[in-house]
């Protein structure tokens, strides 16, 4: 008797749950997709979020917006984090790291690629041309120039020079800045309803030669299900491939989690598995598949650029975990 009412009280609850999930998601389902959306990474997001929004407006799709919006900031010279004029690894080359994913989780990245100026260019090149998702160094680069992209020198004479500078000390000291420039991530809503994101970077500045971080590792430094929404990373990399960031931020949005709640969930995860002290910087945009959005960061200092039918292109400051 107490057997078959454990049961039934047990399948009751697992009924209701049931229940209780499909209201959840009839109420989701119904909710309007905020369309097109971009939203991108630091100050610099706000450059890259103008191209991607022009093209989102004239109905193309989010996976040639995150590539073209991205791309602006690899040529510029003046962004030392991303692409041209990025700063080099302590031996003096620049290496950089890109990834690109859609909807359907079709992905491509390329890490340790050096003389290209658009990686994630080339990281799309992987996706629809190869049967692989990442290609690395010689092998990567090789590829690229098959593809027809140009051999380039990247160290411009302002990163050589600050690279010299470095090296009067040579302190090694993975160095990410809490300041407005480093890597560009993207995430994009097209009208379609289709999300997609980009991530490109040169690393963390004087890095070991052959250092690679999380932004060319799907799940680390970028993740999209096209069921749920996307996530995308910045700060030290090796942060976020410890905790698969970009992926498990989605993963708390498929459980439930709002954006901003799932950007905090892993922010507090980072606080915690570095014992609260001496955190490295790590933060997060994110974007679920109706167009809420959230960010999060360790420390004060992140921003991200948000563009929307509401919302003209505007750099906001990220929500932050710890004041010291
Ligand atoms: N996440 C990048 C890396 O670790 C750097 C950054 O975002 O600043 O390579």
């Amino acid at each position: 008797m107490e057997q078959s009412r454990k049961e039934f009280f047990k399948k009751s609850v697992l009924g209701l749950g049931v229940i209780t999930a499909a209201c959840e998601s009839a109420a989701k389902g119904s909710q309007q997709i905020q369309k097109p959306l971009v939203i991108s990474t630091w100050d610099h997001g706000k450059l890259a979020n103008e191209v991607s929004w022009k093209m989102l407006k004239e109905g193309k799709s989010s996976l040639d917006a995150v590539e073209a919006g991205v791309m602006i900031v690899e040529s510029d010279p003046e962004a030392r984090t991303v692409g041209l004029g990025g700063y080099p690894d302590r031996d003096g080359f620049v290496t950089l790291d890109a990834s690109i994913m859609d909807h359907d989780s079709r992905c491509g990245s390329v890490a340790f690629l050096q003389h290209i100026e658009n990686p994630i260019a080339v990281a799309r090149k992987v996706m629809e041309e190869t049967p692989h998702v990442m290609l690395v160094g010689e092998g990567a680069l090789q590829f690229a120039l098959e593809q027809g992209f140009e051999k380039i020198n990247l160290l411009t004479e302002k990163s050589k020079k600050d690279w010299e500078k470095w090296l009067e000390k040579s302190k090694y000291e993975p160095v990410i800045n809490i300041e407005n420039h480093d890597t560009i991530g993207m995430l994009a809503i097209d009208n379609d309803g289709r999300i997609s994101g980009s991530c490109t970077t040169s690393g963390a500045s004087y890095k070991m030669h052959g250092r690679v971080g999380d932004s060319p590792i799907i799940g680390a430094g970028l993740f999209i299900d096209g069921e749920i929404g996307g996530a995308v990373a910045t700060g030290l990399g090796e942060e976020m491939i410890r905790t698969a960031s970009a992926a498990m931020i989605v993963e708390q949005m498929r459980h439930g989690a709002d954006p901003q709640e799932a950007c905090d969930e892993i922010v507090d995860r980072i606080i915690r598995k570095n014992g609260g002290k001496d955190v490295p910087q790590a933060a997060f945009i994110a974007v679920d598949k109706y167009g809420n959005y959230g960010g999060g960061s360790v420390h004060k200092g992140f921003t991200y650029a948000i563009c929307t039918n509401e919302i003209e292109n505007t750099i906001k400051k990220a929500k932050f975990k710890l004041t010291s």
